[in-house]
């Protein structure tokens, strides 16, 4: 090394070797120096490449912090320093380029130099791009995981249908910029549709159901594959399917809808197809649930309520009925000499007259009646606001209308026996169950049937 340096600190080398280098010079009162390789190799005239008209090469974002930079160099206000903006070349590609700038004396004419240093970082920039979008790409995954984590807890977490439909659908919203979401199950050749979103909004299910969107369901659901279309009457939204499919069978159709004007990405599908996976899945434990609730309360021959059923309902409108003060009558209905239709026409002629007196039944209370089997060819309803004599013509009007019935399979008429009991709810320190309301009925019952039967009765005590 020490040979190469001479006493007074100056080594020599070729302007050329400096360019090569990167090295440019610049006189602080603007006169030209001498350019790098660099700056050359973008492709423009010498004089393009100092001073201010430098400047103009410059991406317009970085132009500013790049003037400054000269300017204070050449002032004197800085005396070094770095700075890294985009320069074009001739062919109006980007660069990024990294500017280390000195101001030194010449140690023979004692001027003020700019000594700088350029260097092509293009490939670092992209690196580092390169590196960030990598980065966003794994905590979008990560989050996408998290999302899907928790879709997964939710649905192991309830039983009810549209809370579990729900509370998915709020995490389909933190992966895609959702606006609506349907979603509708197959039943039978029927379509049910749950529409997600706030009771405001005008529900787009029609469009679906009738209008041009049903198309893309039934295709959907028939396909089992994943469709998007723009919205005829507003092209600023898209519509994409994707279906519910449950043990391999599509059981349902999700369509989600967005209005940025851009349509669904392979990306935006992916995601709803992972959502899509946990609403089949709570399709199906709902309907499972549905199912099985159904058979535990559902008495198999009439389809009424059974009596366990029955019970947990009559207990908790009684103690309504005690609270609000209310008036609310039991009635117990019990087939006359039902054994006699058995016994001579058969069980399944019996059958059938339990199950069509039950519809009698039906057919004569209101909706907000509440009617039970209570055992084999015995019925129980409760009546609540209606006062005792309103409840007695109800149960006259459907005494009467029992023995109207003509049977198809047999000839002969059926009556039954009521017996009705007024719930005692106006003593505000008594409050009787159900249980001793229903003990009262019995005996009003068996009143009717040792009196003669196919009559009512009501209970006095
Ligand atoms: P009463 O007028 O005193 O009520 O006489 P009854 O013959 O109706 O009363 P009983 O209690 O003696 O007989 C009821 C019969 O109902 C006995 C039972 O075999 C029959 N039964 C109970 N459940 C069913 C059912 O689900 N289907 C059929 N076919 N018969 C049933
Ligand atoms: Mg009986
Ligand atoms: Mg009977």
């Amino acid at each position: 090394m020490d040979e190469l340096q001479e006493p007074d600190g100056l080594i020599s080398l070729r302007r050329d070797t400096l360019a090569r280098m990167g090295v440019f010079v610049e006189h602080v009162d603007g006169r030209a120096g001498f350019v790098n390789r660099f700056r050359l190799d973008l492709g423009f005239a010498g004089r393009d490449m100092t001073g201010d008209a430098w400047l103009e090469h410059i991406h317009p974002e970085d132009r500013a912090a790049a003037a400054d930079f000269a300017g204070k160099l050449r002032s004197g206000g800085m005396t070094h320093g770095r700075i890294v903006y985009r320069v074009r070349d001739a062919e109006g590609a980007w660069h990024w380029c990294m500017t280390t700038g000195v101001v030194e004396e010449d140690p023979r004419s004692g001027e003020k130099l700019l000594v700088g240093h350029d260097q092509d970082i293009t490939y670092i920039k992209q690196l580092q791009h390169e590196a960030d979008r990598a980065r966003t790409l794994a905590e979008e995954r990560a989050e996408e995981a998290d999302i899907l984590r928790y879709a997964g807890a939710i649905i192991t977490a309830s039983l009810d249908k549209r809370e579990m439909i729900e509370r998915v659908v709020d995490q389909l919203r933190r992966l895609l910029p959702i606006e609506h979401c349907i979603v509708f199950e197959r039943n039978g050749r029927e379509l049910n549709a749950l529409f997600v979103g706030d009771e405001e909004t005008e529900s787009p299910v029609p469009l679906f159901l009738d209008g041009f969107g049903r198309q893309q369901v039934l295709e959907c659901l028939r396909e089992g594959l994943p469709g998007v279309i723009r919205d005829p009457r507003r092209s600023a939204r898209f519509w994409l399917s994707v279906p519910l499919v449950v043990r391999g069978e599509p059981e349902g159709v999700c369509v989600m809808s967005r209005t940025d004007r851009q349509s669904f990405s392979a990306l935006d599908v992916r995601k709803a197809l992972a959502i899509a996976d946990f609403l089949a899945v709570a399709l199906s434990n709902g309907k499972l649930y549905e199912g099985m609730t159904m058979l535990a309360t559902t008495d198999q021959l009439t389809g009424l309520l059974n009596r366990h059923a029955f019970f947990l309902e009559a207990e908790q409108m009684c103690g309504e009925a005690c609270q609000s003060g209310s008036p609310l009558v039991c009635l117990l209905a019990d087939i006359d000499h039902f054994k006699s239709v058995n016994d001579e026409f058969g069980h399944l002629a019996g059958d059938q007259v339990i199950r069509t007196i039950a519809s009698c039944l039906k057919r004569s209370l209101r909706e907000v009646d509440l009617l039970g089997r209570f055992g084999g060819e015995e019925f129980v309803a409760l009546l609540p606001g209606v006062a005792l004599t309103e409840a007695l013509s109800v149960a006259e009007r459907v005494r009467a209308r029992i023995e109207d019935v003509r049977f198809r399979d047999f000839e002969r008429t059926v009556t039954c026996s009521v017996g009705l009991a007024v719930l005692e709810s106006e003593r505000p320190d008594f409050r009787p169950g159900f249980d001793a309301t229903l003990a009262r009925a019995d005996a009003a019952l068996y009143r009717a049937k040792s009196m003669g039967r196919n009559r009512v009765e009501v209970y006095e005590s």
